[in-house]
């Protein structure tokens, strides 16, 4: 079942989440969930404060942009990566490259902007998966800037943080439009007011 995506302006959004464990009740099927509200709503990546819930996971599909790709982009993009599709939980980045690369973003929960923003090339991040099986993982380029945004959420950080002072003050207006519901996504969303 698709699940409302809540909009920028929820204090949701602003929440440092908690560690789950694997008898977190519906798990399972809030996993489900958030796979179809990411795709229905033409997402690469999902949060759990995006759908109203203050813990420490998020799902990431980059192999569909990778299969979508010419081959100059993926070099560009992935290197010698694949795009992945993959459930994080109680996820902590534990290195970061020191090449920085910036890039247009944008997020379910700000509908209709973007903006540019620098992240590491890489990183290295330890997680759980829908298993609950630990993994340490290093991924790098396009790969690795979804899995930091969508990190991001979980720390109660958005991208519009880490955007330059002059871009945030050009995406003010909409924000505010967005925190008072004046947008009309395609896809179902829970507003502040
Ligand atoms: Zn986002």
């Amino acid at each position: 079942m698709a699940l409302a995506v809540t909009a920028y302006g929820n204090k949701v959004l602003r929440k440092v989440c908690d560690d789950i464990t694997a008898e977190y009740d519906g798990l399972q099927v809030l996993i489900d969930n958030m796979w179809e509200t990411m795709y229905e709503a033409s997402g690469v990546g999902l949060a759990a404060p995006q759908v109203n819930k203050t813990i420490r996971l998020f799902v990431v599909d980059t192999a569909q942009v990778y299969e979508g790709m010419n081959e100059e982009d993926r070099e560009d993009l992935f290197e010698e990566e694949e795009g992945v599709k993959e459930v994080f939980i109680n996820a902590q980045i534990t290195g970061e490259s020191e090449e920085f690369w910036a890039e247009q973003e944008g997020c379910l929960s700000l509908p209709d902007i973007n903006g540019e923003v620098e992240r590491p090339w890489s990183i290295e991040i330890e997680y759980y998966d829908r298993d609950f099986k630990k993994q340490v993982k290093t991924f790098s380029g396009y790969n690795a800037r979804v899995i930091q945004h969508e990190y991001d959420h979980t720390e109660g950080v958005l991208y519009i943080d880490h955007v330059s002072g002059i871009s945030k003050r050009l995406m003010k207006n909409k924000l505010a439009k967005i925190a008072e519901g004046k947008v009309a996504p395609k896809y179902r969303m829970r507003f502040a007011k």
